[in-house]
């Protein structure tokens, strides 16, 4: 069975590669410094391919995220994600090695992540999942969040899928993905018509004014499903999960909030607030009663845990079907064996 440890994380063993600024190489074959595993698929994301990697001099291991750039905006978008990354160094959030940009593709090596996505990692049937547990979760989440919004930052793609585990069995998280992150000016009113529906804030999905708030929206959502194994706000479709989010309404009657203590509702109904003001920051999260003083009950969340389950299946499928629509716009035959 995995407790999970409930101590703060010790900053130092968190950093896995020293920070460095990184300068983009142009027209140099990544191949050239690194051995790209290809059989070692570490994930796929709405843009590119996450493979293993081994940089040939220090025979250390990174991530390589591989994106085909196909038109104008998505090259906007990875040199904006590049940019981004090249000035975050903190131990929650993931961290910028290298880059190349090849015209077509760009790659960039990441601090390797080998603990998996953390909702992948609680679902483990050895993993016992405790309301405590969560709070060690969500502290370092809001930790590495203020961490982010410190450097005039919003990520505006918080999601389960973008909160990896550093390791397989302990309790320490990273931050990733900053292909949506937009920095703030506080001059200039900023609007976005992207995110993943379910999690994005109210402000996104009606394309008002967006802001820091807008990432506490989605760590209300995170907070909520992780508690309870419910996605407050999901719908069969995009178009369903935006007009949810944009109703705003939630409740706590299902059983799976049976176990959970007032202060971990009061925390989410301080951050699903449809009016983004009124939200807590990230550094008011973490002077939260609930953060504050861990819950002393470790009680196993068994119905969490299985609702849970079903969300990290029903992600999965999405995913799968997403890849194989992806190959077969590249040109792939698939054949499927119906047994
Ligand atoms: P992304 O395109 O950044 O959203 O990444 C897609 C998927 O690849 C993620 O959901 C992770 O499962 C995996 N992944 C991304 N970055 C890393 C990393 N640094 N280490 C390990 N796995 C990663």
């Amino acid at each position: 069975m995995i407790y999970v440890d409930e101590d703060d994380p010790i900053e130092d063993d968190d950093i896995l590669i020293p920070y460095r600024d990184v300068k983009v190489k142009h027209n140099v074959d990544p191949k050239t410094d690194y051995d790209i595993i290809k059989d070692e698929e570490l994930g796929r994301g709405s843009y590119g391919t996450v493979y293993l990697c081994r940089e040939k001099s220090s025979g250390h291991e990174f991530a390589a995220k591989y994106v085909h750039v196909k038109n104008k905006e998505e090259r906007r978008n990875m040199e904006n994600e590049i940019d981004i990354m090249s000035c975050l160094h903190h131990p929650r959030i993931i961290q910028l090695y290298d880059a190349f940009d090849n015209g077509k593709t760009i790659c960039v090596m990441l601090e390797l992540i080998s603990g998996g996505e953390l909702f992948e990692r609680v679902i483990d049937e050895d993993f016992v999942l405790t309301e405590k547990a969560c709070v060690a979760f969500m502290r370092q989440i809001c930790d590495g969040v203020g961490y982010i919004h410190s450097q005039s930052i919003i990520h505006l793609d918080l999601k389960p899928e973008n909160i990896l585990c550093l390791t397989k069995t302990g309790n320490r998280i990273k931050l990733i993905d900053f292909g949506m992150a937009r920095r703030f000016d506080p001059a200039k009113k900023l609007k976005v018509l992207f995110g993943t529906p379910e999690f994005t804030a109210p402000e996104v999905v009606n394309f008002d004014e967006i802001s820091f708030y807008t990432d506490m929206w989605s760590l209300g959502s995170i907070c909520y499903l992780l508690l309870s194994g419910i996605s407050p706000f999901y719908g069969d479709t995009d178009l369903e999960s935006m007009t949810k989010v944009t109703v705003g309404k939630y409740d706590f009657d299902d059983e799976a909030f049976n176990n959970i203590s007032q202060d971990a509702k009061d925390f989410i109904k301080s951050l699903l607030v449809m009016d983004g003001k009124k939200r807590l920051t990230a550094a008011q999260c973490l002077e939260h009663t609930w953060l504050k003083k861990s819950p002393k009950q470790t009680t196993a969340l068994s119905t969490t845990k299985a609702k849970l389950k079903k969300f990290v299946i029903r992600k999965r499928w999405i995913k799968a079907v997403n890849t194989i629509i992806a190959l077969q716009k590249m040109g792939a035959k698939i054949d499927f064996d119906l047994v």
